[in-house]
């Protein structure tokens, strides 16, 4: 694995820094890595398109952004806490949960220099089943094959949580499986599982094979438990999957889901961090135009909704500046 990037640069920084007066090749040697997802999610093309902007600007800030593709939200906020990403897109459950200590990092304690950049998209819990699986809603999930999502992966989180809350476990299904987001649509359509569950934003790459390559039905998850969820924590919110966006899927489905967010660690330079932001939003009509999920983000929401560990203050400073924070 490559880096430590930050550090290693910045010694290589001011060495060629004492050989030379321009500083400019000397920054060239500055690397960033964002984490986001499994290809076929919209992390990873936003995360690319975030880190085309940057590279555009390179010039300027000396910065090289690359995207990777990773196991998802709590892969990437773990990979952050290591100091092997820089940047990582974390659903705003995950960012909560791991800024305070609590679900599934209850264990490892708060991640005290995590820290909040901005939120992006929606992102509604999605279950996919194949048509003939009589799968209708979530308790009918139950005796099936079910994709509960890969460990590290931001769906296996939310699983995990409704798993829990309705008393079941995963012996409970005639399959729990594991399956990273690349995988699962083929496994619906060869028929090796009955439905899958993806946190994901829309529309997605995934859920647009699962629904072209098979007969497969996107499934209401709502009920007093999701009320429940939705009105005891921040990060949750009722969320609607609109009708006719997939093939085969005419109509609103209601679920409930959590946002997209891009965090980032205490550690990483304000430089860094502001380059990152003036990326995204110095054009951003650019940047709305570079993934279909993005198309109704504004500013102010952005900064000022769904992020729940402190800002990180090169994106406070930025955001100031602007008038944008509340
Ligand atoms: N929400 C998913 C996760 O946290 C990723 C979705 C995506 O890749 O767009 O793992």
């Amino acid at each position: 694995m490559k880096r430590h990037v930050l550090l290693g640069a910045g010694l290589a920084a001011a060495m060629v820094g004492s050989l030379m007066t321009g500083t400019a090749s000397a920054q060239e040697q500055r690397f960033i890595s964002v984490g986001t997802g499994g290809v076929t999610g919209v992390y990873y093309p936003v995360g690319g398109a975030i880190c085309r902007l940057m590279n555009q600007t390179r010039r300027e800030h000396g910065i090289r952004c690359s995207v990777e593709s990773t196991g998802g939200s709590v892969f990437n906020v773990n990979a952050i806490k290591g100091g092997d990403l820089e940047f990582g897109v974390v659903q705003s459950d995950v960012q909560y949960n791991a800024y305070h200590g609590e679900g599934g990092f209850a264990e490892g304690g708060p991640h005290e220099k995590l820290r909040s950049v901005f939120s992006l998209h929606p992102e509604p819990l999605t279950i996919v089943a194949r048509a003939d699986s009589g799968i209708t809603d979530f308790d009918s999930l139950k005796g099936k094959r079910v994709n509960i999502g890969n460990p590290g992966s931001g769906q296996r989180a939310v699983m995990d949580l409704l798993i829990n809350e309705k008393g079941w476990s995963y012996s409970d299904f005639a399959l729990a499986a594991e399956l990273a987001p690349a995988e699962q649509s083929s496994q619906l359509c060869d028929n090796n599982i009955d439905a899958f569950a993806y946190t994901v934003g829309h529309p997605a790459g995934a859920i647009q094979e699962a629904t072209t390559t098979c007969d497969s039905r996107i499934i209401p998850v709502e009920g007093e438990l999701i009320d429940r969820l939705v009105e005891e924590n921040p990060y949750y919110f009722k969320a609607v999957i609109p009708g006719g966006m997939y093939n085969g899927n005419p109509d609103d489905v209601n679920t409930f889901g959590v946002g997209a967010t891009v965090v980032t660690s205490a550690d990483v330079p304000d430089d860094v961090v502001r380059a990152f932001v003036d990326s995204v939003f110095r054009d951003f009509e650019a940047f709305k135009g570079l993934h279909p999920a993005l198309a109704n983000l504004t500013p102010e929401s952005m900064v000022n909704q769904g992020n729940s560990a402190p800002l990180h203050p090169a994106a406070e400073a930025y955001y100031k500046e602007k008038g944008w924070l509340k």
